[in-house]
């Protein structure tokens, strides 16, 4: 293991066992039309069928349990509108601790509407994620709130890898991983509990061309921001932090490689989800089936691809079955 990984393989078993009673051991099934495909066996993490409909719930949770109970007493807060603020929203309610998530007032009322639903406190505030932060700032320094951020958190990462120990315990054999990357907590956590069991195993980040951030700052060195754009993997949006603690250098250490993907290609893979293998799947979670389905996965032995969420705009879903290749301009709101 490299000496910059902050994150170990028993923090990982640690997190597993804390979490176990509060997420799902999703389950891993062969896809007979991307292995004959791919002339190798390959393999689905159904993680899309995780409690609150992605991966975030392993990492949300670890954090949130790992907290003393006067930090729980103070309650939790995110700037995320999406997988991470779901995610947050559930797993400080288990507990029965509170959680404020911050958004500006462009994001659309059903995504306000699910965050409330799982019980969390709503702050809206300035028209931009930026401002959403500002305010997740002030929580934490006038009222002593608790921040849980979405991926660079050693805490986050454990409990994103407890998702790799799961996929050696139902495929041991697997040679290769195909893993969703944004900010790169699940690709870091995933490495480290895989390559400390097999350093042979192969973990390959998964993307979409435009804007992917890791991969930038990856090719510079150095964390690096990158304009935002559009894409159907919404979830892979964003920056990794220009103040970057953990994940720039553990993806930079552990993570393989990296295949980018056009939107035409995560439509492709989604649609595939969908009409082959009978899952709805949001675009971040559709990138290794796009990626064996294009072509630009080489492995010698099994290859396992995480399906790491479902929380698609299901209006956004219906045209991309339908054969749309590209967001309509009215989907971006
Ligand atoms: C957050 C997310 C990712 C990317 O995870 P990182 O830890 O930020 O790399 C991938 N897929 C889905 C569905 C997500 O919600």
């Amino acid at each position: 293991m490299p000496s910059t990984s902050a994150v170990s393989f028993r923090d990982i078993m640690i997190a597993s066992q804390r979490i176990a009673s509060r997420v799902r051991h999703t389950p891993l099934t062969r896809s007979d039309a991307l292995s004959e495909q791919a002339g190798q066996p390959v393999h689905l993490k159904l993680e899309h069928r995780q409690t609150t409909g992605s991966f975030k719930l392993r990492g949300a949770t670890n954090a949130v349990l790992s907290l003393t109970a006067k930090e729980k007493g103070r309650g939790f807060v995110a700037a995320s509108t999406g997988n991470h603020g779901r995610a947050l929203a559930y797993a400080a309610r288990a507990e029965g601790a509170a959680a404020t998530i911050c958004m500006s007032r462009l994001v659309p009322k059903n995504k306000v509407e699910e965050i409330r639903r799982l019980g969390a406190r709503v702050h809206i505030v300035g028209n931009s994620q930026d401002d959403a932060q500002r305010e997740v700032d002030r929580l934490i320094r006038e009222e002593g709130l608790v921040a849980v951020p979405p991926f660079d958190d050693a805490r986050v990462i454990a409990g994103q890898g407890s998702l790799g120990l799961e996929i050696f315990a139902d495929c041991p054999e697997v040679a290769t991983v195909l893993v969703p990357l944004s900010g790169g907590g699940l690709a870091s956590g995933v490495a480290v509990a895989l390559k400390a069991i097999n350093p042979a195993i192969r973990v390959i980040g998964m993307t979409m061309e435009r804007g992917a951030a890791m991969k930038a700052s990856l090719d510079a060195g150095t964390p690096v921001a990158v304009i935002e754009e559009e894409s159907f993997a919404d979830s892979l949006g964003g920056g990794i932090g220009l103040e970057n603690c953990f994940t720039f250098a553990m993806c930079r250490d552990l993570v393989d490689d990296v295949v980018l993907l056009s939107e035409g290609e995560i439509a492709a893979g989604m649609r595939h989800a969908y009409s082959v293998e009978r899952e709805v799947i949001e675009g971040a979670g559709a990138v290794g089936i796009a990626a064996l389905l294009a072509g630009k996965v080489a492995s010698c032995g099994p290859v396992v691809a995480i399906l790491s969420g479902r929380n698609v705009d299901m209006e956004v879903h219906r045209r991309v079955v339908n054969g749309a290749t590209a967001l309509a301009g009215k989907d971006l709101a």
